[in-house]
């Protein structure tokens, strides 16, 4: 699962320029949730870029979508929280037009227009190329429509994206999951688990490239099925094989692989070819057997240390992530000092952590005999973040006085007049010097001198 993002609007690459051009209209796009629905924002942009071009606010949009996530509650409500303003807004901008999508938008449909009367269209996460007609409808004075049938096959959109400069791409190659956790929405917003055309994955890349990207990565809700559903079969790993072979492609990462799905060949690749990142999120969610098999979490906790453990032997500075889920239906302290042991022999980078909330329609949303007091995951979640922060640090730490390579992505939040960048283990660093003709995109050998909570600081080495 790829649920571990803030909200974030797509916005347009530099907002010192003029935000809008007389003769289009100005998108506003918010997006809630996973990488996927960042990608899937960056297609609508695409798609919508000869009539439309991204702006910084609602406010400046003659157009406004809404890109939902129904992983957990919080977003559902940001949802509706979000619509209340839009109605103001449109009160005072009549004319702007609203969409809204992602996963609430598949599970919701028409109740979302018959909730908020400020909404004029609605599309689910296969219809993002039917978004111009919807907007075209209205225009022409038509009801609200809504659009939320499944497909197939993968739904074709324009190849390659906004042009906002970014070093780092999203690439999606596989929509959908077989898998049926039964704490999870996904295979019902987005149905089964269809694989992207490898040639059309290696056409975007190429475009990507030859926009100034330099790392790729590579989204699929479980990523490393990636061709299983060909006859053949193909594996994640020639798809990887391919990518790594672009030339002008420097790194390459992918999220989230399943531990279910990690064969030889994978660990293979993963350890010796030289693009691929040092860092791997491999979702967790419990460290105990019998919560992994409430969960329908097809592997155990040693299948799962094992994974780790081959990683970090063949690639000592291998950085892992994960997801956990606490206080899932049943969970018993037990089980929980289970997740916290091994937290404690992975000793995590970062670890996106949740309590368990029920989302209707899932095999857990009926477990409510054995749900926790809401206290009880707090708490849980509140010591399993306490462990997490010591962990985090104590990897930090292990990196300051070393030389990392750092492929630079712009100016730093901090001090725009300063380069940050990521290393390989996809930790930000910002660099404490300017460097003259430093440019995004550039792969440089940094000192790494300190760090902050999150974040490492260094200089670029003499010589690099
Ligand atoms: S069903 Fe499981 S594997 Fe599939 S997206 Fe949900 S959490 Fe991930």
């Amino acid at each position: 699962m790829t649920d571990h993002t803030e909200p974030s609007n797509i916005s347009p690459s530099n907002p010192a320029e003029p935000t809008q051009s007389p003769d289009r209209r100005g998108l506003y796009i918010k997006t809630f949730g996973c990488q996927m629905n960042e990608y899937d924002s960056q297609k609508l942009a695409k798609i919508l870029e000869s009539n439309y071009q991204l702006v910084e606010a609602p406010e400046q949009a003659d157009l406004i979508l809404v890109n939902t996530c129904s992983v957990r509650e919080k977003p559902e409500h940001k949802l509706y929280s979000l619509l209340g303003e839009v109605r103001d807004l449109k009160a005072r901008k009549p004319g702007v037009m609203v969409g809204v999508g992602g996963c609430v938008a598949q599970q919701e449909g028409q109740n979302i227009v018959r909730r908020s009367k400020a909404v004029d269209f609605v599309f689910g996460t296969h219809n993002l190329s039917l978004v111009p007609s919807l907007i075209a409808h209205r225009e022409a004075g038509g009801l609200p429509q809504v659009a939320v049938d499944y497909r197939e096959d993968w739904e074709d959109y324009p190849l390659g994206f906004p042009e906002d400069g970014r070093i780092s791409r999203f690439v999606s190659i596989s929509r959908g999951c077989n898998k049926n956790c039964t704490y999870c929405i996904v295979p019902t917003t987005r149905g089964k688990e269809v694989s992207r055309a490898p040639e059309e994955i290696e056409r975007e890349v190429r475009i990507a490239v030859a926009r100034g990207a330099r790392e790729i990565v590579l989204l699929g809700q479980t990523v490393n099925s990636y061709g299983l559903d060909f006859s053949p079969r193909q594996s994640f790993v020639s798809l990887l094989r391919r990518v790594a072979d672009i030339k002008g492609v420097e790194r390459i990462r992918f999220t989230s692989p399943h531990p279910q799905e990690v064969r030889s060949d994978f660990i293979d690749f993963v350890c010796e070819n030289p693009k691929v990142c040092h860092h791997i999120h491999l979702p967790l969610q419990s460290g105990s057997d019998r919560i992994l098999k409430a969960m329908n979490r097809n592997y155990r906790r040693h299948r799962f240390l094992a994974i780790v453990e081959e990683l970090r032997t063949r690639v000592p500075d291998m950085a892992m992530t994960t997801d956990i889920i606490v206080a899932f239906p049943g969970e018993t302290e037990e089980d929980f000092e289970q997740t916290l042991d091994i937290m404690r022999q992975v000793r995590f980078l970062n670890s996106f952590s949740f309590v368990f909330s029920p989302r209707p329609g899932t095999v857990a949303a009926e477990m409510e005999s054995q749900f926790l007091p809401r206290e009880v995951g707090f708490e849980r979640l509140q010591r399993l973040q306490q462990l997490q922060e010591e962990h985090g640090r104590e990897a930090l730490e292990s990196w300051v006085g070393k030389r990392v390579d750092v492929l630079i992505e712009g100016p730093s939040s901090f001090d725009p007049t300063l380069m940050c960048g990521r290393t390989s283990q996809n930790i930000v660093i910002n660099l404490t010097a300017a460097v003259p003709q430093l440019e995004p995109g550039a792969l440089v050998s940094v000192e790494v001198t300190g760090m902050n909570r999150y974040t490492l600081s260094g200089t670029v080495a003499s010589g690099a």
